[in-house]
């Protein structure tokens, strides 16, 4: 799959790319810049921000948070935020403006005009009519275009249907009002991403959402045909890139569209697998027998590819060498021009190398000159286009247009890639070495990876076909596995009790998922009589040897991730995606616990005192009774028994009713991996019968518990009693519950915000305790935020958790949904509803809620619900959202969605929650990334998944001998 020969052929071919790429270079005619003139003035900051990283990024920033600043204070502000520390002249200068109150609306005039001129050399104009002068200009110099319509991110369908309008109006304009040629270049053309034409792009679904974008593709493109304008498909990120291409094909095998030759799509060469792309497209346009265009570009998401790999600690889709993505760029190009004429080549680059490759590559296989042609972006590279034009071949730009200030997310983008230091495309080729500017670029090999110590399992990549496939292949066996029984596991024996409970799929409440042993009180003092046998042997194994053997629980429960994944869809209703990163998140305790076991490992404390030897040693409390919520049905269960394990502590698993078969299938996992059968045990049950008997049992020594503030509470003080026989003093580790709020500030990205707090708020429909319930508003951002989260909301899919399209799934139970709507009679009648979801599917389905004008005294703002209700406050300003967020007895997570860098700081300070995040959803903690766990009523423990988390599953011991006998000491 990973070919990065480059070009194919040997030495005569080398001669002639430099042949050609010489003459190309010969004939860019440099373009001189009047000093002191707008362009003038784009080059100087360009020239600082390539030259400064730190300005570069600053300047980014700057332009993108200006299309949300209303005011010409607000301009000032962040003028002076920005770039308050820059010791450059013109800056200086224009920080000091913005310092003195006269002279802001001057300064937010200059500024603004500064970046929409800017804005003007890259973005055709503010809509189709504008751009026509334009266009009409490029087509009279023979040159053609392909228009692509910027907008802000699509979040509902009430926001694609308005795309779908603008491209309709689009097609027309072009149609009509510019001037068309004979030649292919000169036709009317358009590009799309398909991405803007559903609000749920959903990579796991690629049919579903190739069926959500057809309902406006398929218009779009009729609409195209009949006006004889061509339509490109453009690629975006890597995760997007099998539903795009499962839609293409979809619809260009289609009896209306089978025989249409004016579509074309893009393939990106920094990916690893482009040549498969390119094989792909070329059986479709065998199947089809029709021409197809075929554009290969580099590739515009690089960085973001390269940061979500590392973060997700997998190797990036895209080549991290600039060298093999144009070596590779290369042998593509071989290969579309062996593919004429059913593949029409179309190279999108600003690269000499790779266009004198493209020219070389067509002459060799005697290709004529109009069989391909060559794309370049609006106001780049200018002068490498006329050159290419002067040399006969035909040359296209792709001229963005849209509302300057709402296009800013493409602007930036466009000049990232012109100021980054390994930037795609130098367009100052005239006043570059040749013989370097022509170099056959040479990759020398990825880096090799960094081993860390510990790293985290990465979530599955369900964008691909053989992980989707493995995954319905999982759900299928877990679905023929319903109906099975689940006894307790004492001692390593499965333990009947008489009694079942039975575990339904909440999608579909009449399926039997599974029945349960339940157990009883006598069966929790076998338990505690088993685990206090098995303590001191495990005890005494140390860390090594435990978390030797927890890392092959790891090993094995990563094997087998798919169908742990499959068991909780079905028992929790958790979605994939969901389902998925509970499991990562189990296999990352496992490991993470097992490494922080091995640094806490007895080391002697030296504290240079001769004649004395001093030792301080970690080791287990004893037996910990682990009781678990249901929401993170492995995660939480395995995490609070892993960090048992690891600190050599015996454990009894008490999971929760809704959620035992998981923890029933972990027990013996672990069993599998070598953990003793009295070292660890399974004793579901109720909580008021078998868990409370166990929090009260004078031979259990810690209570590992998550769940409900009441719960919680009462756990705590039962365990303050000392009971007869009881030897220690009981430690209880609390995660409790939250009512957790995001801040969006007035000059927030709505984009992130909207999807941030939607994902927050809804993702499992609400039922995590880190989900967003209350979202405090701004002034000057609240009506935009309210209208777009309304959209959204009401375009959220709401279905069955085994569909990967479900976006958000029905809540776990009868008891849940009926304890929701209570919540919800109660919003109804005490605010006004900006938004509902429209549901029709089976199970336990809530509906996702929106409300205002409630009172913040109000028990919907004060309880805990734990369902897809979320309450909209308006803040004056900062201070004031910084106030109400923080009125609540509980502190788990919080959020802030701005982009000043004072009021970021200031949260940083005043946010006192356990986990605040800042310009993200707040949920999906990461083990070791976000150690996890609240401060008033959301806890007392130590954070989850954090350094300090086992110290409570310890006991401290000194031991010092005195080393010196007899007037001696040792060394
Ligand atoms: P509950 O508090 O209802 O139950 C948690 C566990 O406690 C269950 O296993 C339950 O058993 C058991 N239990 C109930 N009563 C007793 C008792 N008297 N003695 C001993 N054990 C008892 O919580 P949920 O399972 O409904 O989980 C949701 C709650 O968990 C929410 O409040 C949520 O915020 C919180 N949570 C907190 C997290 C954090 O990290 N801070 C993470 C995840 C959830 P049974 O099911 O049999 O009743």
């Amino acid at each position: 799959m990973t070919t990065i020969t480059g070009n194919e052929h040997g030495q005569d071919f080398e001669s002639r790319v430099n042949e050609l790429g010489r003459e190309l270079l010969s004939r860019v005619k440099p373009e001189r810049l009047i000093a002191l003139t707008p362009a003038w003035w784009q080059e100087r900051l360009m020239g600082w921000a390539s030259a400064d990283p730190q300005f570069r990024v600053k300047l980014l920033r700057f332009v993108d948070v200006l299309p949300s600043l209303k005011t010409s204070q607000a301009i000032a502000d962040h003028v002076r935020q920005y770039f308050r520390d820059d010791g450059r002249a013109p800056i200086r200068l224009g920080t000091g403006l913005a310092g003195r109150g006269v002279l802001r609306p001057v300064l937010s005039r200059v500024v603004r005009e500064g970046v929409v001129t800017m804005a003007d050399r890259f973005i055709g104009g503010s809509g189709p009519d504008e751009a026509l002068p334009r266009l009409r200009r490029l087509t009279g110099d023979g040159i053609g275009y392909t228009i692509d319509l910027l907008g802000e991110a699509i979040l509902s369908e009430r926001e694609a249907d308005v795309y779908l309008e603008r491209y309709l109006a689009l097609i027309d304009t072009i149609a009509t009002g510019a001037p068309t040629g004979t030649s292919n270049v000169a036709k009317p053309n358009i590009s799309v991403k398909l991405t803007a034409l559903t609000s749920h792009f959903e990579p796991a679904a690629p049919e579903a959402t190739c069926e959500a974008v057809k309902r406006r593709l398929l218009p779009l493109l009729r609409r195209a045909r009949e006006r004889g304008v061509f339509v490109n498909v453009d690629m975006e990120q890597y995760r997007f890139k099998d539903a795009t291409h499962v839609t293409f094909a979809d619809v260009m095998l289609s009896p209306e569209f089978r025989d249409w030759d004016g579509a074309g799509i893009v393939v990106q060469a920094y990916l690893k697998d482009a040549t498969h792309d390119i094989d792909h497209l070329h059986q479709l346009a065998r199947r089809r027998n029709i021409p197809m265009t075929v554009r290969l570009v580099k590739g515009a998401y690089w960085d973001e590819e390269v940061v979500l790999a590392a973060q997700e600690d997998r190797d990036p889709p895209v080549f991290e060498e600039k060298a093999a993505t144009d070596a590779n760029f290369e042998h593509c190009v071989g290969l579309l021009v062996a593919a004429h004429p059913l593949l029409r080549p179309a190279f999108g680059t600003h690269n000499p190398r790779s266009i004198a490759v493209a020219l070389a590559e067509t002459e060799a296989a005697g290709l004529p000159v109009g069989a391909i042609e060559f794309q370049m972006l609006y106001g780049m590279a200018e002068g490498l286009r006329k050159a290419i034009h002067s040399m006969g071949y035909q040359t296209r730009v792709y001229i963005p247009a849209g509302e300057i200030l709402p296009g800013m997310a493409y602007l930036v983008r466009r000049l990232l890639e012109n100021t980054s230091n390994e930037s795609w495309m130098m367009h100052r080729h005239e006043e570059g070495d040749p013989a370097e500017l022509l170099a056959r670029p040479w990759p020398s090999g990825p880096e090799p990876r960094e081993v860390r110590a510990f790293t985290n399992e990465p979530p599955a990549e369900f964008n691909l076909p053989q992980v989707r496939t493995a995954m319905d292949h999982a759900i299928a066996e877990v679905r023929d596995r319903f109906g099975g029984y689940h006894p307790l596991l004492l001692a390593g024996a499965g333990v009947e009790t008489g009694a079942w409970d039975v575990v339904t799929y909440p999608g579909d409440p009449q399926a039997v998922i599974g029945w349960v042993a339940r157990a009883t009180t006598g069966s929790a003092d076998e338990a505690v009589l088993n685990a206090r046998q098995a303590f001191p042997a495990w005890r005494g194994r140390g860390a090594t040897d435990r978390a030797a053997i927890l890392r092959r629980a790891a090993a094995l429960l990563s094997e087998r991730r798919l169908e742990f994944a499959a068991i909780e869809i079905f028992e929790s209703g958790k979605t994939w995606a969901e389902a998925d990163s509970d499991v990562c998140e189990a296999i990352d305790y496992l490991r993470y616990y097992a490494l922080q076991a091995e640094r806490l490992q007895g080391q002697p404390v030296d504290l240079g005192v001769p004649g004395e030897d001093n030792q301080l040693l970690y080791e287990g409390r004893g037996v910990a009774a682990v009781i678990a919520p249901w929401n993170f049905p492995l995660a939480i269960i395995c995490g609070m028994s892993s960090a048992a394990l690891a600190a050599g502590c015996t454990a009894i698993l008490k999971p929760a009713e809704q959620s035992p078969i998981i923890a029933s299938y972990f027990t013996r996992l672990l069993h599998e991996a070598g953990v003793p059968g009295g070292v660890v045990q399974y004793l579901p049950g109720p909580g008021e019968e078998a868990g409370q008997h166990l929090v009260e049992h004078p031979g259990v020594d810690l209570i590992a518990f998550t769940g409900s503030n009441a719960v919680g509470r009462s756990i705590m003080e039962a365990a303050s009693i000392v009971r007869p026989g009881q030897r220690n003093i009981k430690r209880v580790v609390a995660e409790l519950g939250g009512k957790n709020a995001i801040i969006v500030d007035d000059d927030a990205d709505l984009d992130q915000a909207v999807s941030g707090v939607v994902a927050s708020a809804f993702g499992y429909a609400g039922q995590k305790c880190s989900a967003c319930s209350r979202v405090v508003v701004v002034e000057g951002a609240y009506e935009e935020f309210r209208s777009r989260l309304g959209a959204a909301v009401q375009s959220c899919v709401v279905g069955p958790p085994h569909d990967p399209y479900t976006q958000v799934p029905p809540v776990v139970s009868a008891e849940a949904r009926a304890r929701i709507e209570g919540y919800l009679a109660l919003g109804e009648a005490e605010g006004t509803m900006v938004a509902r979801t429209r549901v029709n599917g089976a199970g336990h389905v809530v509906a996702p809620h929106v409300f205002e004008n409630i009172s913040r005294d109000s028990r919907l703002a004060r309880e805990e619900i734990f369902g897809p209700v979320l309450l909209l406050f308006r803040a004056h300003d900062f201070e004031d959202a910084l106030d109400i967020a923080m009125d609540s007895d509980f502190a788990l997570t919080g959020g802030l969605f701005s982009r000043n860098p004072r009021n970021i700081a200031h949260a940083r300070r005043e946010f006192r929650v356990g986990n605040l995040y800042i310009n993200r959803r707040i949920t999906g903690a990461i083990v070791g990334r976000q150690p996890f766990g609240g401060l008033r009523m959301s806890g007392i423990g130590d954070k989850a998944g954090g350094p300090d988390y086992l110290l409570q599953f310890m006991v401290p011991r000194v031991v010092t001998e005195n080393t010196m006998r007899r007037g001696f000491a040792a060394e």
